[in-house]
């Protein structure tokens, strides 16, 4: 080795994954192949972008490549790329440790199913030690593009533990990875398999991808380019192929599954631009966490070159699961990010795109609902942000929201505000819902009780998301929500008691409701008769402007400071606990804590004192 030389260990985090790898995933070792031409291609995309500025960049050599050859005495294969090369920084950087925290997420999410696992490598941009699946040493030589000759760096490891670098003479530009395969590997070593391997994942790779041409069974010094090498995107929709398109997915996503939809629309006028939007089948790892600040996998480009990750200029953040590309003929190619936010075009790529991904969910529940159903379970508390988010298509939005209901079969999200309105009672104005922590708390909530016995449906809304999204929908096409722990349920025009008979039930029950609020004293607001129960004693009313329950509580475990409004207390005077309080003076007091503790775990409130509570039951019990 010479002077410049050094051995080096990997990232403790790095080695764990590179033992994963080289032990543990047997399924599909062939997506390497795909990783490092994915990377190549990004190489080439990154030079065409900086030559832009600087066109020197490219130095005479113009025609941008990705060359895959075999050499079956040596058992290698080499990936060679013209793009735009790695200083010797920038190798320790990207390929010794990893910048990013995705490795360490990635370890965290993996299983014991350690073949799923192999679909999340790219996933978490550690696809380059794919390359360890099938190879027991891999050499890898870079030159940057705008360095000497004498500055290219060779990097070589066997993937246990350390990996060594050198200063190396390097003529060309660009990086070249050799992969010296294992014993067992030699299927790959075969130039037909690796053509069919290029065809079946990487054929739309925008760059030629070259192999040498056979001649007489030897490879030859003439190459054959063996895919499209015209970025799919830019191709009529009746020549491609759903595979091509599933294809193309997989290489912006990372993602091994096959996307669940898509959009590809070309749009000529005021603005031309091409986008191809696609809706994956399966959540990525970091779509709630940390998803909201680094979104990737949304690519813009400017006439055909490859601008940037640009998901948060092209998308709101509650589409941040779309993956795709934007290419766009307006935009100036020499655009930065900071020019990119206060371009006039951009804000209208942005609303187009974010219409397109919406028609896509609204065709996609009309005519192909079982993955409707999919998308709704994988993403639909990520869309349920685009209420407070997006204003103008709250209502596009809200169509597309799904609960369970009273009247739907089992927990399953189902229902839609226009399946609801479709068969709303006679004389119904307003679409009642209740929130809760869970689809049992929801369908066994007392405030139900009276609306079921009337025969009135209620969304369930049981996820924690629920509570909140409500404050931003008060209405929809013109039907009044209205959540049933709140306010005045207006039953009357429903089956429920008229206005006289529910003030002769509240004149009756004047004694018990007095004697509860002296017993209750300053636990409660108010105690009244209800219109809502028929089975239960009791239940807990907030007013129309308080905040829900599932919410305050939410916010009292992030540690804010929520203003806690004294419940509302309303009974049911038809009931037998409650008769017994105006009767059993020995007990009354008890009982009234009771009722009223009663209420409050009903909606998942934690008691102030659950001891005195436990305690007041078992006396009453023995
Ligand atoms: P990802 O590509 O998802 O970031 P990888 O592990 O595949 O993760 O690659 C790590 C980094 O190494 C890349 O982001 C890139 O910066 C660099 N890299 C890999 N291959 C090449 C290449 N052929 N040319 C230039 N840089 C590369």
């Amino acid at each position: 080795m010479n002077a410049t030389a050094e051995t080096r260990p990997f990232e403790a985090e790095v080695a764990q994954v590179l033992h994963l790898v080289t032990h543990s995933l047997y399924s599909h070792k062939e997506i390497f192949l795909r990783e490092l031409i994915s990377n190549a291609s990004d190489a080439c995309d990154k030079l065409r972008f900086e030559a832009l500025g600087k066109p020197e960049l490219l130095a005479g050599d113009t025609d941008l490549h990705i060359d895959v050859s075999v050499d079956k005495d040596a058992r290698t294969i080499t990936i060679r790329d013209n793009g735009i090369g790695m200083t010797r920084d920038e190798v320790i950087a990207n390929i010794g440790t990893i910048a990013s925290s995705g490795t360490r997420k990635f370890l965290e999410a993996l299983s014991a199913d350690k073949k799923a696992d192999a679909n999340l490598i790219g996933q978490f941009g550690v696809g380059f030690y794919s390359a360890f699946v099938v190879a027991d040493k891999v050499t890898l030589v870079t030159r940057k593009a705008d360095m000497a000759a004498g500055e290219g760096v060779r990097w070589e490891s066997s993937g246990t533990g350390e990996y060594t670098l050198e200063s190396v003479n390097a003529t060309e530009r660009g990086t070249s990875v050799t992969l010296h395969l294992k014993a067992d590997e030699d299927e790959f070593l075969q130039p037909w398999q690796l053509r069919s391997l290029i065809a079946r994942y990487s054929d739309h790779i925008g760059f030629p991808i070259r192999m040498p041409k056979d001649k007489d069974g030897k490879p030859s010094e003439e190459w054959d380019v063996v895919n499209q090498a015209s970025a799919l995107w830019t191709r009529p929709k009746a020549e491609i192929k759903d595979e091509e398109y599933h294809a193309f997915y997989k290489h912006i996503s990372h993602d091994f599954n096959d996307p669940l939809a898509w959009t590809h629309n070309r749009v000529e006028g005021n603005q031309n631009f091409t986008s191809l939007l696609y809706v994956p089948a399966q959540a990525p790892f970091d779509l709630l966490m940390g998803g909201r600040d680094e979104r990737k996998g949304l690519k813009l480009y400017v006439k055909r070159v490859f601008i940037m990750d640009a998901a948060e200029q092209l998308l709101p953040a509650y589409l941040r699961f779309v993956r795709g590309v934007v290419d766009s003929d307006d935009l100036p190619l020499n655009v930065s990010r900071e020019i990119l936010q206060q371009n006039r075009n951009l804000e209208k790529l942005k609303s187009a795109c974010t219409r397109r991904v919406l028609d896509l969910l609204d065709k996609l529940a009309k005519d192909e609902p079982e993955k409707f159903t999919t998308f709704w379970k994988t993403f639909g508390n990520v869309l349920k942000e685009g209420l407070s988010e997006d204003f103008a298509n709250k209502e596009r939005i809200a169509k597309l929201l799904r609960f369970a209901s009273t009247k739907s079969e089992g927990a399953a999200q189902t229902v839609s505000f226009d399946d609801y309105i479709g068969r709303m009672k006679a004389g119904q104005e307003s679409i009642y819902f209740i929130t809760a922590d869970g689809y049992a708390a929801a369908k066994g909530s007392p405030q139900l009780e009276a609306l079921k016995a009337n025969d009135v449906e209620v969304m369930l809304m049981v996820d924690r998301i629920d509570d909140w999204m409500m404050g931003y929908l008060n209405e929809y096409a013109g039907k009044k929500l209205r959540n049933v722990a709140k306010g005045d349920l207006e039953l009357d025009k429903l089956g429920g008691a008229s206005a006289e008979a529910r003030k002769e039930t509240e004149k009756a029950a004047e004694g018990v409701v007095k004697k509860l609020k002296e017993l209750l004293g300053e636990r409660v607001r108010e105690v009244r008769v209800s219109t809502r129960l028929t089975d239960s004693p009791a239940c807990i009313v907030l007013d129309e402007h308080d905040m829900g329950l599932v919410m305050q509580r939410l916010l009292k475990q992030a540690g804010q400071d929520v203003p806690t409004s004294k419940p509302a207390l309303e009974i049911n005077p038809a009931h037998a606990l409650v008769k017994r309080i105006e009767t059993d003076s020995a007990h009354a007091a008890d009982l009234a804590l009771l009722l009223l503790e009663q209420a409050q775990l009903l909606e998942g409130v934690a008691l102030e004192d659950p001891a005195a509570y436990v305690r007041r039951l078992n006396a009453l019990i023995c």
